[in-house]
């Protein structure tokens, strides 16, 4: 049989509408010693929460209707620590992004401190469908060195009462925390496992400039393992969880059968997503930034070379919830040549289990070249980072799970060029 072959991969640099949304909620109860994402200490209860959720709305709608949106099948609540907003407010949030739309999936983020009965009640009517639980560790020491609201007895009744509600449920958990010994790490993922989660994130802990915890280190007050540490809790996580029947299928995911977060998975397979509030990212392709700029006149015209746009929205808590529309937001806007875009998702794609898929890989040579494409997956196998698929994909091995920023490095250098970047 002939026929001309089509790129599977190319039809995801034209979309029109965003295929994901996001929504970011950047208010905690206090700053974790670690962090350097955009949350602030809020107080329960505080006004601006409302308002800027009640903003987070209209935008949602806006978007929808300006055809940003259309058909788009998934959506993430995230933080920050949404499940902060109360039940009434975040309620109302998820039920403006559901109603009457069909979704495959809708997660919130919640915070053991703020997960209640009440709350996962008013979600699940609502139309969320997954949960996603700031839980870190079960170790009460480890909680307080991170500088965590809650302790260990709360992440666990805040596990118990989410299973129960019906809701898919995830835990992020941490490694290479200080003073986090082999032992006490196998006991918070042997108690995660003991509880029935089916899908669990594992972090490990990275010293951010500027963080109480980098202050700590330099003071010498805490001590942060090092990476053969780090790397030995992850190769521990990994059997831990397999013993309880979880898979591996990104590097710091892993989930039972049909319970992979299909929406993460779109950010690492080239799929158009929209992010609205302060700091929320957004990946448009070429077509999709072209429908924004009518809603948004003031984005600064497309480089005819764009095929995928990036955008970052830089607009403060306060101009958020006073934005009656998508127009009143400032953005980083970042420019992404077809090549710069096919390294960018061969990056993405080592991200996962399934590695490098044929179809993309197809993709790369034909818009990168075949020679530099070869050429830097011969060497990640020679490296012992990844390992050919009879295929013709690129998947990753035990060492390139663990030496993962070695291996993107290498992929994103077959971008050459230079994003182009400006702001509005
Ligand atoms: S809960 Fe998460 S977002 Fe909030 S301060 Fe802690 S690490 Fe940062």
């Amino acid at each position: 049989m002939t026929g001309e072959y089509v790129d599977p991969w190319d039809g995801r640099l034209h979309l029109e509408s965003a295929h994901a949304l996001y929504l970011h909620v950047p208010f905690c109860v206090s700053k974790c010693a670690y962090c350097d994402f955009t949350s602030y200490a809020t107080a329960e209860g505080d006004a601006r929460m409302g308002a800027y959720a009640s903003a987070l709305s209209r935008l949602v709608e806006e978007a929808e209707a300006a055809g940003l949106l259309e058909g788009f099948r998934t959506a993430y609540v995230g933080g920050g620590t949404p499940s902060l907003l109360g039940p009434e407010v975040l309620s109302h949030v998820i039920s403006t992004v559901c109603a009457g739309r069909g979704l495959s999936e809708l997660t919130f983020e919640a915070n053991p401190e703020s997960l209640t009965d009440g709350l996962l009640d008013a979600c699940v009517e609502a139309g969320a469908t997954r949960v996603s639980i700031g839980v870190q560790s079960l170790d009460d020491d480890e909680l307080s060195r991170l500088g965590r609201v809650h302790d260990s007895a709360r992440a666990i009744s805040a596990l118990d009462a989410a299973l129960r509600s019906g809701l898919d449920v995830s835990c992020d958990l941490m490694c290479g925390i200080p003073a986090q010994t082999g032992a006490s790490w196998a006991d918070t993922l042997s108690r995660v496992m003991s509880m029935g989660v089916r899908h669990v994130s594992v972090y490990p802990l990275m010293v951010e400039k500027g963080t109480r915890l980098a202050r700590s280190v330099e003071e010498g007050e805490e001590v942060v393992p090092d990476e053969d540490e780090a790397a030995d809790r992850m190769v521990e996580a990994e059997r831990v969880l397999g013993e309880a029947g979880l898979r591996r299928y990104e590097v710091a995911s892993y989930a039972d059968a049909g319970h992979a977060c299909i929406h993460n998975e779109a950010y690492w397979t080239g799929v158009p997503y929209l992010g609205l509030g302060t700091s929320a990212a957004s990946m448009l392709t070429a077509e999709g930034y072209l429908r924004a700029r009518l809603v948004c006149p003031d984005l600064p015209e497309p480089d005819p070379s764009w095929v995928r746009v990036r955008l970052s929205c830089t607009s403060d808590v306060p101009a958020v919830a006073r934005a009656r529309g998508l127009a009143d937001l400032a953005f980083d806007v970042e420019g992404l040549t077809s090549r710069e875009a096919a390294a960018e998702d061969l990056m993405l794609g080592a991200r996962m289990m399934v590695g490098i898929v044929p179809a993309l890989a197809y993709h790369a040579r034909a818009t990168i070249g075949g020679g530099p494409v070869d050429s830097t997956f011969s060497h990640l196998v020679s490296e012992g980072l990844a390992r050919m698929t009879p295929e013709g994909g690129l998947e990753p091995t035990e060492r390139g799970w663990l030496l993962g920023n070695e291996m993107y490095g290498e992929l994103w250098d077959l971008a050459e060029g230079t994003i182009a970047h400006s702001a509005r």
